[in-house]
């Protein structure tokens, strides 16, 4: 068995907004990340070609590496840029409703500098595979199947109008899935689907449920680099914990109490443009 980190990363940058702050890390962080990734030997891969890879398709390396990205916040251009320069691929998955550039679209996690749709095939010569995060970024496991089904369609349906391309990729917004929610992604003709589970992903690992490791402001670069090593977190796969199950039954209970926290960008408002996105331009 391969073991394989699939680092998840949300935003590079020195002046997050405060509710992304956790998951946000300072671009001279990230910069000495991408250079323990690039001295760790490890082959990088994007999801797909991990996935396809794991399957037969194609050689797996002895000691791959995946990066990933949610969201797609305005300063992933510049984060693109540093791996571009050390060769590492990775994958971006964005949540369509908040792409700048259409009218805005009720969301579900707060307003931030975010991508334009535009910027998307500007990322195809850094080596970025862009995959689906659904559209308004709900929390899944909680919804009506049917609403399952649109967000994960729309999602991958409005991308591949737009990148003229098959997006074969899904990551679960907050990584909160379920087999209900694995069904409607394979049924959308997905053939990878990341969550989170702070573990390392293997070549046994189930490809939809692919198992990552959440790089935060606050992760101890000794941290990743026992992870870049294959070691310093659990194995996947192994058994979800019972708890899984009593923990969305809470959510839904809260979820119907509550307006479940719907975000509108006001329209006309230009976003706020990262520092860290200016060498992107
Ligand atoms: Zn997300």
């Amino acid at each position: 068995m391969t073991v394989v980190p699939i680092l998840l990363y949300h935003s590079v940058s020195s002046d997050p907004e405060p509710w992304i702050a956790p998951y946000s890390v300072t671009p001279t962080a990230f910069a000495g990340q991408v250079e323990a990734m690039a001295a760790s030997g490890r082959t990088p891969m994007t999801v797909s070609e991990f996935v396809a890879a794991s399957s037969g398709y194609g050689t797996l390396p002895d000691r791959p590496l995946v990066v990933t990205f949610d969201d797609g916040f305005a300063d992933f251009p510049w984060a693109a840029e540093i791996l571009a320069a050390e060769s590492i691929s990775s994958t971006l998955y964005v949540t369509t409703g908040a792409l700048r550039g259409r009218p805005p679209t009720p969301l579900h996690i707060p307003p931030a500098p975010m991508l334009a749709w535009s910027q998307l095939r500007e990322l195809d010569g850094l080596g970025v595979e862009i995959g689906a995060h659904t559209h308004t970024h709900p929390q899944l496991d909680i919804l009506p199947t049917s609403a399952v089904t649109d967000e994960v369609q729309r999602s991958k349906g409005l991308l591949e109008e737009f990148l003229g391309r098959p997006v074969p990729s899904f990551a679960y917004p907050h990584g909160f899935h379920s087999a209900r929610v694995h069904a409607a992604v394979a049924r959308a003709g997905c053939t990878s689907a990341c969550a989170v589970m702070n573990a390392l992903s293997s070549s046994s690992d189930r490809p939809l449920i692919l198992a990552r490791l959440t790089v935060r402001a606050d992760t101890p670069s000794a941290e990743i680099a026992l992870w870049l090593a294959g070691c310093g977190a659990p194995i996947a796969p192994y058994p979800e914990r019972w708890r899984t199950g009593a923990w969305r039954t809470y959510r839904r209970l809260r979820g119907t109490r509550s307006s479940r926290g719907v975000f509108v960008r006001p329209p006309g408002k230009p976003s706020r443009q990262a520092p860290t996105s200016n060498r992107s331009q």
